[in-house]
Formats: structure tokens, C-alpha cells, sequence
């Protein structure tokens, strides 16, 4: 459920209409719903309740500091791949004890930045990786708390760009030599194992994947407990789906899967992470767009938007389904008709939708792409000398921009003159 939601046949986020906000804004732009966003984390949070736990936003999905600070608001950690998102996680005020480092090549920079700064744990991912943890941790007269990510080979079931877990992927280290991995781990001076990670991919529809990687890491558990590791903390990832065809999709709820957690690793007594993002942040945020052309083509239509790939890339890299609304519903009973819907980039990977039912729209009308608030934003580019496109957030009646469009001057002041030009 979220807060985007039409009133007499007007598109309103929460009580603001988007209209409203294209006018003095400018499209395109993405707009996202602080109801939503809330909502979301609490569920996650009330889904584990009972055991002692942490739900670390995932930020990679959506990092806008208001985003952030919203979230950490509410008690969230945060899941960091970089030191930029460390930085961005620092900045929007969330202690270092709330932050975990997740990432399969964490540089030293990073990792003496996130030891200075104060951080949770690492989350390890190769035994060379550990090392280097080790090495930096010592040289700085300090303990790195880490768990090491095993590889659980489990198919998440999920599009091959964004799973994770089967032995092929890149990531972790294979469940089977885990025991010999945390014994080097134990001797390495500048480590200590508090537990394990696990992280076996994203958009996951199904529960089964997550049932089959957990059992795992509670059988690993009590194998590592034998072996005399302390292991006090398990961070079971993120990866739950999220509907993005509305009219036939029924992705699990995370009361679902927090009962399935308490019932794989809920008797061993350790503190729980997870790791959402899409599901926090995915549809607590919509791309507005408004229609440039109408171009009738050979057997179909063009609708050309002033979005495009570059905003929004799901689409051309993972053939992402998304769900195209008026802003302005239609009249009921109006005729549809089909539509590719395209925008202006010069390729024809620029497309959002083929042959796309829609009421009939004219140059000048507002669409928004739904589910659009995870991996959109943060995917953007400036491909085409487009700017990338502001950021709004909605909370109640008022909404404020978060982050501005630059103007051309400001990216072409960017790129710097070598001296000899
Ligand atoms: C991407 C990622 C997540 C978040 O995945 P979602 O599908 O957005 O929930 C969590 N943990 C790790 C390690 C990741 O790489």
C-alpha cells in the first residue's frame, strides 16, 4: 500500500496533487511520499518484533539524505556499499553503531574511514577482504567487528542481474568452507567474528529462497557455536519483492517473512539484521513525467515522454515492468488504446513500455511511473547532457525539494580545460 492515490480523478501523494507540484517544479522529477517511507520501515520493524533486532535500510536504493533522515528518524540502520554511502549515512546523522558495511570490494580508504567514523560491523566477503580489514584495523589500534557473508547457493528465483546467492555469483564465500574461513578469521588480531551475513539477491516474490538460505545459516550457526566462535549476530539481508504490476502480483509481506525468520533462526538467541531497500523505498516514490509527442508510427503510437532511460533505467536493464498512470484519470468507460511509450534518448533501448494500454493522452499531459522509488534516482545519469532530475518529497499537505535539477552551467562547469587547450 502507499500514499499515491487518485481523488476525484486527480493523482495526489499523500495530500499534495502532483499536478500541484509538476507546475512549480518542472518535469521530469521524482516524488516521493514520507507516509510511505515510514510505513514501510515500520513494518519491517514490528514484523521482528520480539527478538532483538535492527532493520538496516539498504540505501543504495534510494540515498537522498531527507530519505535518510526520515528513516533514521524511526530508529533505522543503514546497509552501506561504499564509502560515499558510509559518508551519506554519517551525514543524515545515523551513528556509526547503526551502520553496516556490506560490499564485495571495500578499499582500504573505505575501510579506515568507516573505522575511524565508528561502524557496526563489516560485512566480509572474501578472505583477501578480511585481511585487509585486519591489516587497517591494527595499523589504526583498533577491533573491526565483521561477519562474513556466505554464499548459501540457493536460487533466489529472480531476475539473473540481481541474484546473488547461487555458487556462480561473485559474492561471499562458498556455506561450505565457511568454518575454515572463520577459523583464519578468529587468528587475523585485527578482527572480531560476531556473526554471520547472508544476502541472496533482490525483488525475491517467493519465501522459499529465503527459508532454504536460513536454515542453512542456522545449521552453520550451531556448527561455528561448536567450533568456539561467538556468534551473536546474524544479518539475514534484504531482497523481498515488491509489486510492480499491480493488477497481478502478490509478493510475500514482511509479516510473513518475519515469521519465517523467528521460526529458522529465532531459537539461537542472536541479534537479527536485515537488509530491505526496494521494499522500503520502491513504491514510496513515483517518476512524473509529462508527454512531449504523440507519434503515430507503422501499427502503433509513440508516446514520447520527457523522461527517459537515463532517469529511469529498470526498464533497459533489467526489463523492469512498470505500471504508467494519468495524473488526470480518464473518464470511466473510455476506450483505450495501445502505446510504446519512449523517451527522447538516441537509442531505442529508450523504451519504457511496448505496446502499453492506456486512455488516449495528448502533448502536454502528465503520466507517473509507479514503484519508481528504489533503484531509480540513484541509478540516474546525465547521459545526453540530461540533468538529472530533482528529487521531492511529500509529507502530509506540504513538500519541500530535496535535491534541486542543475542547471546546464553547473554540469558544464563540471569538466575542466587542460592547460594546453
Ligand atoms: C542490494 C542489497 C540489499 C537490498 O536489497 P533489496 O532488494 O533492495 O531489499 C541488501 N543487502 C545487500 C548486501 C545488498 O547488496
Amino acid at each position: 500500500m502507499d500514499h499515491f492515490l487518485y481523488r476525484d480523478g486527480v493523482l495526489f501523494a499523500e495530500d499534495v496533487a502532483v499536478a500541484e507540484i509538476a507546475a512549480s517544479v518542472k518535469t521530469p522529477f521524482y516524488l516521493y511520499s514520507t507516509a510511505t517511507l515510514e510505513r514501510h520501515f515500520r513494518l519491517f520493524d514490528e514484523a521482528l518484533d520480539g527478538l532483538p533486532h535492527l532493520v538496516c535500510y539498504a540505501m543504495k536504493a534510494a540515498s537522498n539524505q531527507a530519505i535518510l533522515k526520515t528513516l533514521a528518524g524511526l530508529g533505522a540502520g543503514m546497509d552501506v556499499v561504499s564509502g560515499g554511502e558510509y559518508a551519506r549515512a554519517v551525514a543524515a546523522g545515523v551513528p556509526g553503531e547503526r551502520i553496516v558495511f556490506s560490499g564485495v570490494g571495500k578499499t582500504q580508504d573505505e575501510i579506515r574511514a568507516a573505522l575511524q567514523g565508528g561502524i557496526r560491523q563489516f560485512n566480509v566477503e572474501s578472505e583477501p577482504e578480511m585481511r585487509a580489514i585486519s591489516e587497517v584495523a591494527v595499523s589504526l589500534g583498533v577491533v573491526a567487528p565483521i561477519t562474513i557473508r556466505v554464499n548459501p547457493d540457493v536460487d533466489a528465483k529472480t531476475h539473473a542481474k540481481i541474484a546473488t546467492g547461487k555458487s556462480e555469483n561473485k559474492f561471499g564465500i562458498p556455506i561450505a568452507r565457511a568454518r575454515e574461513v572463520y577459523a583464519e578469521a578468529a587468528a587475523l588480531p585485527g578482527l572480531k567474528v560476531v556473526g554471520i551475513d547472508v544476502h541472496i539477491g533482490s525483488q525475491l516474490t517467493d519465501l522459499a529462497p529465503f527459508e532454504l538460505a536460513y536454515q542453512k545459516v542456522a545449521e552453520l550457526t550451531e556448527a561455528l557455536r561448536a567450533d568456539g566462535h561467538e556468534i551473536t549476530r546474524l544479518d539475514l539481508g534484504g531482497g523481498l519483492g515488491i509489486p510492480y504490476a499491480r493488477s497481478n502480483e502478490a509478493p510475500p509481506l514482511p509479516t510473513d517473512y518475519g515469521a519465517l525468520i523467528k521460526r529458522c533462526v529465532g531459537h539461537l538467541g542472536c541479534e537479527v539484521e536485515i537488509e530491505p531497500g526496494r521494499l522500503i523505498a520502491g513504491n514510496a516514490g513515483i517518476l512524473v513525467s509529462q508527454v512531449i509527442y504523440v507519434k503515430s508510427g507503422e501499427g502503433r503510437d509513440f508516446l514520447i515522454l520527457d523522461a527517459a532511460m537515463n532517469d529511469l533505467i529498470r526498464p533497459a536493464m533489467y526489463e523492469a515492468h512498470h505500471d504508467i498512470v494519468p495524473v488526470i484519470e480518464a473518464d470511466a468507460g473510455v476506450e483505450q488504446a495501445a502505446y510504446d511509450i519512449v523517451g527522447p534518448v538516441c537509442e531505442s533501448g529508450d523504451t519504457f513500455a511496448k505496446g502499453r494500454m492506456m486512455p488516449p493522452l495528448a502533448a502536454g499531459d502528465l503520466v507517473a511511473f509507479r514503484s519508481a522509488g528504489a533503484y531509480g534516482a540513484v541509478m540516474s545519469s546525465e547521459y545526453n547532457t540530461r540533468p538529472l532530475i530533482p528529487e521531492v518529497l511529500v509529507q502530509g499537505d506540504q513538500y519541500a525539494v530535496i535535491r534541486a535539477r542543475p542547471t546546464f552551467d553547473e554540469i558544464i562547469n563540471r569538466d575542466t580545460i587542460p592547460a594546453w587547450l
